[in-house]
């Protein structure tokens, strides 16, 4: 039921966020980002660049209104608050208790790191417009894979089978 639910959150976020904003073919880059979108998505940057130098992972987010103006940002507080204290359900929760749901319909998020399950979820109960992020998921996941190798075998295995035998042995 949860994950059902969660999945038509993550469907009307990517609907609403596929919604042509009716540029120029011009002023978009490959994938449809106008000089006004990257131009928010570098301030993105500058709050995660500010999350890092505070000792936090670097992710920064902002809400911008129909007018293209800032009306709030975040940075990532995992390491001062909590693990929770992601940006973006931070901005999702400033629009719920500041914005009516007609003005929310109208801002769009912006953040230097695609939502996660927690941030989409919040993004889509408030009903946040539109989503524009710099770097994907898949991209981060990518960027922090860290190299698995194992299990080994021979000697060292069977000496670590050993010990852990002659643990269970005394214990029992
Ligand atoms: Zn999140």
């Amino acid at each position: 039921m949860k994950t059902k639910l969660l999945s038509l959150v993550l469907m009307a976020i990517l609907i609403a966020s596929c919604k042509s904003t009716q540029q120029k073919p011009s002023e978009m880059n490959k994938n449809n980002l106008t000089k006004k979108d990257l131009a928010h998505l570098e301030q993105c940057v500058v709050l995660a660049e500010i999350a890092l130098e505070a000792g936090d992972q670097p992710f920064g987010s902002i809400l911008v209104d129909d007018e293209n103006k800032i009306i709030a940002d975040a940075r990532n507080r995992v390491n001062e608050k909590t693990v929770l204290a992601h940006p973006e359900i931070k901005l999702a929760q400033w629009a719920a208790e500041n914005l009516t749901a007609e003005e929310r319909k109208n801002t769009t998020m912006y953040t230097s790191g695609e939502h996660c399950p927690m941030c989409a979820a919040a993004h889509g109960w408030v009903g946040i417009g539109k989503l524009v992020y710099l770097s994907s998921a898949e991209q981060l996941g990518g960027w922090l894979t860290v190299e698995v190798k194992g299990p080994a075998s021979g000697v060292l295995l069977k000496k670590i089978k050993g010990l852990h035998q002659d643990y269970y042995q005394q214990k029992n």
